[in-house]
């Protein structure tokens, strides 16, 4: 089998990670793992993990490092990551950075992206956002979906994340800085690391990362 390509992409809540994974998702054809989207689907389906998990979610904080590394492992046996994938929300600490390493033996990281905006801009992108509870689709306050509540999508509600209140996103870009700005250092000295400008149209930072994979022989 070819090497699995595994692309971890790093920025504060707000970068536009979520957005630039699934666009990545299918122009590499691997899949979007999102441990956040994991997490709030268990929260949203009331699973155990989710009663567990969701009082940590909604203030901000980071959940146990043995429950997310066992997600992500098993996420990782399914079929449709065989040929790897891009992680989004993992690994959000050296901790996690090991125990990816550890999940994926030889078969390592390939690329590590960095999208890099200002904390003033995530915070207003962050506070302005509303998503679909159904199918994660993310929009502005502003439009109409938002305000009628309804998704244009698939119908589901569209709401505003408990963890989008603006005591939740300091407590999250503060968690962010403490917590996970430290992988870029643990990826640059590796070689893996690319730095990507988040605060620029969306389209412009898909070129610019499907740039960057080209370079590196990916995609
Ligand atoms: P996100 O959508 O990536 O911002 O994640 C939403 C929330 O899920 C975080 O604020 C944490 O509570 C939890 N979470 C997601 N990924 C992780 C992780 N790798 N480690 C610990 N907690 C996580």
């Amino acid at each position: 089998m070819s090497p699995r390509v595994i692309v971890v992409v790093l920025g504060k809540q707000g970068a536009g990670k979520g957005t630039q994974c699934k666009r990545l998702a299918q122009h590499l054809s691997i899949p979007h793992v999102s441990t956040g989207d994991i997490l709030r689907a268990a929260v949203r389906d009331r699973t155990a993990i989710g009663l567990e998990v969701a009082s940590t979610l909604d203030a901000g904080q980071l959940v146990s490092v043995d429950l997310v590394n066992r997600l992500v492992a098993a996420r990782f046996a399914e079929d449709d990551a065989q040929r790897g994938a891009l992680l989004d929300g993992f690994p959000r600490t050296e901790v996690q950075a090991g125990a990816l390493d550890a999940i994926l033996g030889d078969d390592g990281v390939k690329l590590c992206i960095n999208l890099d905006v200002p904390n003033d801009l995530v915070a207003a992108r962050l506070s302005s956002r509303r998503v679909c509870q159904e199918c994660g689709a993310i929009y502005r306050d502003s439009d109409i979906e938002a305000i009628s509540g309804t998704c244009s999508v698939c119908g589901g509600d569209v709401i505003q994340r408990a963890d989008d209140l603006p005591d939740a996103i300091l407590q999250r870009l503060e968690v962010y800085e403490r917590d996970t700005a430290p992988l870029l250092a643990f990826y640059d000295q590796r070689g893996l690391l690319v730095r990507g400008d988040g605060d620029q149209d969306p389209q412009e930072v898909t070129a610019d990362i499907r740039e960057t994979l080209l370079e590196r022989g990916i995609g």
